[in-house]
């Protein structure tokens, strides 16, 4: 399967260090250095048409870090699927930790967002992970199988358009990666419930997120059941980024 490298630029840049950025995205070419591998960024959305332009023609995609449920109407503050769509984006996370914890995201709203991308167009990113008093606790599967599980109820027979990244809390921002084992043994589960639910969802691209960079890249990646990175830190420097790409 073609890996899947996405940089999630969260709450960060400026129009001008956003330039410089793709500036080195564009000079790594990722397109011939990493025929392996699909490519993405996911600015805030404020920026998503200044990137989108700016890539356009290129092999890297655009992707928004959140979708409203609601396509139009009163909803302040929100930004709809459509919306993205017009201004270029392929993807959309959602469910990202963050979102889960500072905007109380429930399980439902999560899967309710990720249907709603989908029917936009736009193919959904599931974030799904514990934390790590949960992993302490041996509750890491119970936790990411009820997350992946409202994605499957929700979506029915689409759910093999989707993406689904598994970020442990714990590694997210921390320089602590899980380890290659670890990462496997989730993403196997993962694999085995999405299957369970529909044969062709075993495809669904598995990415792994959680302080990954240049030097622990190549090994997660190497791992049967992961399908390639949703990068946090590491996705603001164009050398690291590219790097993680060609490790793909
Ligand atoms: P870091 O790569 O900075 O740990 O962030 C991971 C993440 O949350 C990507 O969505």
């Amino acid at each position: 399967m073609k890996k899947l490298v996405v940089g999630n630029w969260k709450m960060h840049g400026t129009r001008a260090s956003n330039a410089e950025l793709i500036q080195g995205l564009l000079a790594a070419d990722l397109s011939v250095s990493a025929p392996k591998a699909d490519v993405a960024v996911c600015p805030p959305a404020v920026f998503i048409a200044d990137v989108a332009a700016a890539l356009a023609g290129s092999a890297i995609a655009v992707g928004s870090q959140d979708v409203s449920v609601q396509a139009q109407g009163a909803f302040t503050g929100e930004v709809s699927g459509p919306m993205l769509k017009e201004f270029g984006a392929t993807y959309a996370i959602v469910g990202h930790s963050e979102r889960r914890s500072y905007h109380s995201e429930s399980d439902q709203l999560v899967a309710d967002k990720a249907k709603a991308a989908l029917s936009h167009g736009l193919v959904p990113i599931v974030c799904v992970g514990e934390t790590l008093a949960e992993r302490e606790a041996g509750q890491t599967e119970a936790v990411v199988g009820r997350q992946l599980q409202a994605v499957i109820d929700t979506l029915g027979a689409d759910l093999a358009k989707v993406v689904v990244a598994y970020e442990p809390v714990w590694a997210i921002g921390t320089g602590k990666t899980a380890s290659p084992e670890q990462a496997q043994a989730v993403h196997a589960f993962l694999r085995a419930q999405l299957k369970a639910a529909q044969a062709e969802a075993a495809a669904v691209p598995l990415l792994y997120g959680g302080s990954v960079k240049p030097d622990n890249a190549a090994q997660l990646f190497a791992q049967p059941d992961i399908d390639g990175g949703l990068i946090g830190g590491a996705a603001l420097k164009a050398a690291d980024f590219a790097a993680i790409a060609r490790a793909a």
